[in-house]
């Protein structure tokens, strides 16, 4: 572990125009569609997304994957664009891909907007032009079978990830923490960010009516989808391991 991040993330910084340009410019060449859903600044958001291919529509999984809502968390834009370039998706599949919802957190290394508010707390009642656009969208698309949602944490030992899966459908967690053990350490903590962990995994017991501030998971868990895992990878490690962490974890979640 660099010992850098004391207070906050202290880390590599990433440009995250070059990201965004590179994300859609592959994107496009794999076959994706790009939807502007809202422009912040100087950036034009883009929702992307990825049509089935397999030949029967019957059995198509709806999968969204988002991340870069805190912009001092470069891993996330950076595995998505990994993910587009790679270009291994399961052909009955039709992928939901934000790749950065908050860019200009980004070009300020900082958590939130450029108002510096945390976007992911505040999708209960949203008050950020951004949130807002970004559920307008939600709203307009069909409910997702799995959410993924793409972080990373300054103060963990290793990876780990949040499973809200209310229905107890099959967990993916196991698969995922297999996965990434094979690239980065994991946080085997009992206890991370005040929760009960058990080797890198978090099974909150949360009830969002009860919580004001609603992080992204909380309003897709809500209205979107019956399963759902936050991804995080741990800040204090080297960029390209917390790539390939995030990257490892979305391709056993998807196999
Ligand atoms: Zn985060």
């Amino acid at each position: 572990m660099s010992g850098k991040n004391h207070g906050g993330y202290h880390g590599e910084t990433i440009d995250i125009r070059a990201v965004l340009r590179e994300s859609e410019i592959t994107a496009r060449q794999h076959g994706w569609t790009a939807e502007i859903f809202h422009e912040a600044g100087e950036f034009k958001l883009p929702a992307l997304k990825r049509g089935s291919v397999a030949s029967s529509q019957k059995s198509v999984a709806r999968i969204y994957i988002s991340t870069g809502i805190h912009g001092d968390e470069p891993a996330g834009p950076l595995a998505e664009l990994k993910l587009l370039q790679e270009n291994h998706w399961p052909e009955n599949a039709e992928i939901f891909l934000l790749p950065c919802l908050n860019p200009i957190g980004f070009t300020l290394n900082s958590r939130g907007n450029s108002s510096g508010v945390d976007l992911n707390r505040d999708y209960r009642n949203p008050k950020a032009a951004e949130t807002r656009a970004h559920i307008a969208w939600l709203e307009r698309q069909p409910k997702f079978d799995l959410y993924l949602c793409l972080h990373e944490d300054w103060e963990s030992h290793g990876f780990y990830l949040y499973e809200q899966n209310p229905d107890a459908k099959i967990s993916l967690a196991e698969k995922m923490i297999e996965a990434v053990k094979k690239v980065c350490p994991i946080d085997l903590s009992e206890n991370i960010e005040g929760r009960a962990a058990h080797g890198g995994i978090v099974r909150p017991n949360i009830l969002p009516h009860e919580r004001p501030d609603w992080p992204e998971a909380f309003y897709l868990i809500t209205h979107k989808a019956r399963q759902g895992y936050t991804l995080e990878a741990p800040s204090d490690f080297p960029l390209p391991v917390r790539v390939d962490a995030l990257v490892e974890a979305v391709n056993a979640a998807l196999a």
